[in-house]
């Protein structure tokens, strides 16, 4: 029960990374507020963790919305007392070059894999101060947030902002005692490499394997993975556990990097 006592908010926790996340927060003990625009997976998900015996309520939320986040985190403190814990998770991904991309489907990747993220931090702050005890912010970035890739310029950007924008709230709000930490996933089996646009971009179509619901073992070992299999969701959530209990106490403005060797 290391997450005993705390209050967490989870987006994107319908699916893939987020659900695994909303699910093990819980079982160490953890009160959480499982957020998706998706209710239908919401509700599988706030199902695992109540069977376990763990505490949780599900709220649709699309991350894009300033009236949103202020309406998750009043629903948060009013249902559970307080909020320590924000995993700012929710994201899309979207692979195409940079004179194909749409203005829209920039401003779309951008809504929602960054300004999500500002909004989560701006509103989640003010009530992690009320704790007295500060709180921690753990916001999912990527490789992609470390690393240019050819045909993923717009979810590049949005990843490498999250990371840099990480850093400055962690030297904003440490004399708080709020720490925030990036987490850096390489390629995960989660349904995103299902939904992903490829942009007709004959890599990512090679991984994602559109209509299979895992990415492609082959394809990620060809591409230089020293581990040569995807990561699990479990893989990403235990990191993010770690950052949310207080065993990270002395971490803020870092990168957990969790990609079984892929940036070494
Ligand atoms: P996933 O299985 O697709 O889960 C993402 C969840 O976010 C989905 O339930 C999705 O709903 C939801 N979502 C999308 N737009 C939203 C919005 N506007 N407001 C609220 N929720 C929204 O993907 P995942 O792989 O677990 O990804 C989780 C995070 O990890 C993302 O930030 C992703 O960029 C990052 N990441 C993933 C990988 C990987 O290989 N899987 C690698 C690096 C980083 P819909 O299904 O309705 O869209």
């Amino acid at each position: 029960m290391r997450l005993k006592g705390r209050v967490a908010i989870v987006t994107g926790a319908s699916s893939g990374i987020g659900r695994s996340t909303a699910i093990t927060l819980a079982r160490e003990g953890a009160a959480v507020m499982a957020t998706d625009i998706d209710d239908r997976g919401g509700a599988e998900t706030l199902a695992a963790i109540t069977a376990a015996g763990g505490k949780a309520r599900y709220l649709q939320q699309d991350v894009r919305s300033e009236e949103q986040w202020i309406a998750t985190v009043a629903a948060t403190v009013a249902a559970f007392g307080n909020l320590h814990i924000l995993v700012n998770n929710a994201g899309i991904g979207s692979g195409q070059l940079v004179t194909e991309m749409s203005l829209e489907a920039w401003n779309n990747q951008v809504a929602i894999n960054l300004t999500g993220v500002f909004l989560g931090c701006k509103h989640a702050i003010p009530a992690m101060r009320k704790t007295g005890s500060g709180g921690s912010i753990i916001n999912i970035s990527s490789v992609a947030g470390l690393e240019g890739s050819a045909g993923l310029a717009g979810y590049c950007a949005t990843k490498g902002g999250v990371r840099l924008f990480t850093k400055a709230v962690a030297k904003e709000y440490a004399a708080d005692r709020i720490r925030c930490n990036s987490v850096h996933p390489g390629i995960i089996d989660t349904p995103i490499w299902t939904k992903i646009d490829e942009g007709g971009l004959q890599e990512l179509q090679a991984i994602s394997q559109p209509g299979a619901n895992a990415p492609n073992p082959d394809m990620i070992a060809q591409m230089g993975s020293p581990m040569a299999r995807a990561g699990s969701p479990d893989d990403i959530a235990n990191g993010i556990l770690f950052l949310a209990s207080d065993e990270s106490g002395y971490m803020t403005g870092s990168e957990l990097v969790i990609d079984g060797g892929w940036t070494a």
